[in-house]
């Protein structure tokens, strides 16, 4: 599989994926750097920097699987996809479970690109 992080940061996150308690959830824990009523915006501190300059995440406030996220959160899921996301960001990326690390805990990847020079 094409690596999105760089050889530095892969190495770094699975120093850190292996040693991990594993009812231990980063998506708790992490200070968020926007909040909004249902949701939050985290940093990854592994970020895809292979692709990408900006790598943040949109999370679900609540520790729940994709299929336990209520409609009310979805509306609002929409509104921040439209507005806050569509505003700051180019890439609202999913992994499928295959990828996922965290798969208890719904979120999705928020990317910036790094510019192209042709
Ligand atoms: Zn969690």
């Amino acid at each position: 599989m094409l690596s999105l992080r760089s050889k530095e940061t892969e190495k770094k996150y699975q120093e850190v994926r292996t040693g991990r308690d594993p009812s231990f959830c980063a998506l708790c824990e992490a200070t968020p750097l926007e909040e909004f009523t249902h949701w939050k915006i985290l940093q990854n501190d592994f970020p895809y920097d292979e692709v990408a300059s900006t790598h943040d995440m949109l999370v679900s406030k609540r520790h729940v699987t994709e299929g336990e996220i209520t409609q009310e959160e979805w509306l609002e899921y929409n509104k921040i996809k439209h507005g806050y996301v569509a505003e700051k960001y180019e890439i609202v990326m999913e992994g499928t479970q295959k990828l996922k690390s965290i798969p208890d805990h719904f979120h999705v990847h928020l990317l910036v690109l790094h510019p192209v020079d042709f």
